[in-house]
């Protein structure tokens, strides 16, 4: 049978064109969107009407140079929970600024009319304010102008010296724009303290935005250079240190408190070791001989008791994975040090010696006594009265006069001080 599909008498109208939008700025003709970012920053800053903006400032330019990076903290950024990057740049966070993010992998325009933000910043008519976030190491850029090149650069401008355009490098932006912004963020290990690219050898003179910019760098709120290291750095650590610093400059809150290097210190003043799942087996001297191994990653080269990061609290993404939970030891990522001072990656820190030999030692009378009160926590008291255990899992271990006389004195002790009943066994 030939089913007939009734056909349209006639042929459905042409959408209507869209309504003819108003003059725009240069912007509206390099972007893809239609609409230019700064229309769209504006829209949005207007619908989030004053109930939720209650500072001075309803938008908040931030610059996002990119100098010698592998763009990891740009990815490790946009999976942040807590507070999300929509959330800023939707200015959904109460009292905060809505965020303009000016980004060369998520800014709507592109060419000219991305850096024309950063020109008008740098003289001052932006009308609003700025800050700067650095993500990468910087090069010298000295080295490379030598055969006419550069190593990292946004955006071109015309050299009056050869009448030609010529690249402007990250570096040159960051001195321009720093002396202007409410607050300078290094992001990464490469951007706070130099990173992979300044590691031995360092061909390329590569060193951090506070090596760069120098300890007498202030910022126009008077703040010094903020570092949010890690390599890739947590997600949520940035976006939460970008969340407190604007409600600082909304007047909503004080001013985060730092460390001596620059970083927030509630982030950065617990080791790893501290709050490391396999913490406990290092208490009992227990060590992993292989990667895959469950115990404590000391001796195959994990740096955690010396480290300051709070990945095993706070985890990599969500609250889920972070090194040692997935089985990976520390390499100090977010030290100064890294790398030169942590590799060979897979050799056992040389202070491990005294502190896992101690641990091993006490570990030692430590881990049966603990087996012995384990398992008779691990027993009813009826099952002690009756001498049965009624699983049918398995066979559990016969209660010996050992058992027995331990436990008559474990409960004394226990219970010594306490008065009355503190429960029916022993
Ligand atoms: S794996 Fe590292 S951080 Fe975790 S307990 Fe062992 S030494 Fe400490
Ligand atoms: S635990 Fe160590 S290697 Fe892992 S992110 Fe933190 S500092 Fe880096």
């Amino acid at each position: 049978m030939t089913v007939t599909v009734p056909r349209p008498v006639e042929a459905p109208a042409a959408p209507a064109p869209p309504p003819a939008r108003p003059e725009h700025s240069r912007q509206e003709a390099d972007n893809v969107a239609g609409i230019s970012q700064e229309e769209w920053v504006d829209l949005v800053a207007a619908r989030s009407g004053p109930t939720s903006i209650t500072g001075p400032f309803d938008k908040v330019h931030a610059f996002w140079l990119a100098g010698m990076s592998c763009d990891g903290c740009s990815i490790a950024v946009l999976g942040a929970t807590a507070p999300k990057v929509e959330d800023l740049l939707t200015g959904t966070l109460p009292g905060l600024p809505v965020v303009s993010l000016h980004h060369t992998a998520l800014q709507l325009e592109s060419g000219d009319a991305f850096v024309e933000p950063m020109r008008r910043a740098v003289e001052g008519t932006l009308g609003a304010p700025y800050v700067v976030i650095y993500e990468g190491s910087i090069a010298d850029e000295r080295l490379a102008a030598a055969t006419g090149g550069y190593w990292s650069a946004i955006g071109e401008e015309h050299d009056p010296q050869t009448g030609e355009s010529k690249s402007v490098p990250s570096a040159e932006w960051l001195r321009r724009l720093a002396p202007g912004a409410a607050a300078v963020f290094a992001i990464g290990t490469c951007a706070t303290w130099g990173g992979i690219p300044a590691a031995y050898g360092n061909v390329t003179g590569s060193m951090s935005v506070m090596d760069f910019l120098g300890k007498d760098y202030r910022s126009a709120l008077g703040l010094n250079v903020v570092n949010v290291p890690g390599c890739s750095p947590i997600g949520d650590n940035f976006t939460e240190t970008i969340a407190t610093v604007l409600q600082f400059l909304q007047g909503l809150g004080p001013l985060p408190e730092f460390d001596d290097l620059g970083r927030p210190a509630w982030l950065f003043s617990e080791t790893v070791h501290r709050n490391c799942v396999r913490a406990g087996y290092y208490e009992e001297g227990t060590f992993a001989h292989q990667a895959g191994d469950r115990e404590c990653l000391v001796e195959i080269g994990c740096w955690g008791p010396v480290v300051q990061c709070n990945i095993t609290s706070r985890g990599a993404i969500n609250h889920l994975g972070g090194c040692m939970n997935v089985g990976g030891a520390c390499i100090g990522c977010t030290m100064p040090g890294f790398p030169d001072k942590f590799t060979p990656f897979y050799k056992a820190p040389p202070g491990t010696f005294v502190s896992g030999s101690a641990s091993k030692l006490l570990g030692s009378f430590v881990r049966p006594l603990r087996r012995i009160t384990q398992r008779d926590r691990n027993r009813e008291p009826r099952w002690d009265q009756t001498g049965q255990v009624p699983s049918g899992w398995g066979a559990p271990a016969e209660v010996t006069l050992l058992d027995r006389g331990m436990d008559f004195f474990y409960n004394r002790l226990r219970r010594r001080g306490a008065g009355g009943t503190t429960g029916r066994a022993g």
